[in-house]
């Protein structure tokens, strides 16, 4: 696997004329001031390898990626009951949709659109005040990293807390069906903070290790989930991690993946390794526009598509 490397930096040369494609989310004042002319990419191997080229080493706003992290979080506390409160369906519709979530009385189609994850919140947040349930997201993610210096950008998370009118309605919504258990601002709180986490695409290659490697992180040894338990996060990873943007990107990169708005994608190519690209332009459906280009380019120069090679 020593021309990974070469793979990586045949990636980055060849998308370099392309920075700056797509269009940064400006419905977070704070994101849209980011340069949209970066790259960066990270893949961690199970052999615990970390590769990189571009801005892998610049941290940026993981966004909706956290509610991989969130969700792993929340099975390990209520396990298979999560299930009674979110769907595990392919929404096809957008990330903030407002509309299902009335039809379908306020159960979430799945824990990555916005309703499922303020739901899955909610669920993390029960006997914690929500700066604690903050703390234990934060200590999750650099213990799953292995990086004690990760941190949450109260920048970002400021500045989502004053323009997130769709999330607050889409949380008032599920509060008047009964599936939240806290006070609206409480959850959204936790929300926002955990949208707000900060990491490199090392660190974040590093972080998705476990799902690339049956629940364990091959680096420090330790037992994040179970093995049936990393394998069902990557199949609603296949099938919702991109919103209404999943089918095409199954269709081009084959791998599980979850995208954010702040340009970033984890994918993981499970029994080898976790991939990390981040680009600040999204497409339509607010997914990295060339970060779906890189891994559509990785996945086909190593064979990694878990359709097949
Ligand atoms: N914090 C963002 C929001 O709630 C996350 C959305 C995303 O990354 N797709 O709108």
């Amino acid at each position: 696997m020593s021309d990974l490397q070469a793979i990586l930096d045949s990636i980055h040369t060849e998308l370099l004329p392309r920075l700056g494609e797509g269009k940064v989310a400006d419905y977070i004042p704070e994101l849209a001031k980011v340069d949209p002319n970066q790259f960066g990419m990270a893949i961690a191997t199970v052999d615990g390898n970390v590769r990189s080229v571009g801005d892998a080493d610049i941290p940026f706003s993981i966004q909706s990626i956290s509610k991989v992290f969130m969700l792993t979080l929340a099975l390990g506390k209520v396990g298979e009951s999560l299930w009674k409160r979110v769907g595990r369906e392919p929404s096809g519709t957008a990330f903030n949709s407002i509309v299902q979530l009335e039809r379908e009385e306020g159960i979430p189609r799945n824990p990555f659109i916005n309703a499922g994850a303020i739901a899955v919140s909610d669920i993390v947040l029960s006997g914690h005040a929500p700066r604690e349930a903050i703390g234990e997201l934060l200590r999750f993610v650099r213990y799953v990293a292995d990086d004690e210096s990760i941190t949450i950008d109260d920048k970002v998370a400021r500045s989502e807390t004053q323009t997130g009118f769709r999330n607050i309605a889409l949380a008032n919504f599920m509060r008047a069906y009964g599936n939240l258990d806290h006070p609206v601002e409480h959850v959204l709180g936790v929300y926002f903070h955990q949208c707000a986490l900060s990491m490199t695409c090392e660190q974040l290659a590093k972080a998705g290790l476990y799902l690339a490697a049956r629940g364990t992180n091959p680096i420090t040894g330790h037992s994040v989930v179970s093995p049936k338990r990393a394998r069902r996060i990557n199949a609603l990873m296949l099938t919702c991690g991109h919103y209404d943007g999943s089918g095409d990107f199954a269709y081009h990169v084959g791998l599980p993946g979850k995208s954010g708005v702040g340009g970033g994608i984890l994918a993981v190519a499970p029994g080898i390794g976790s991939i990390a690209v981040w680009s600040p332009g999204l497409n339509k459906v607010g997914n990295s526009q060339l970060g779906a280009v890189a891994l559509e380019m990785l996945a086909a120069r190593t064979g990694w598509s878990v359709f097949g090679d």
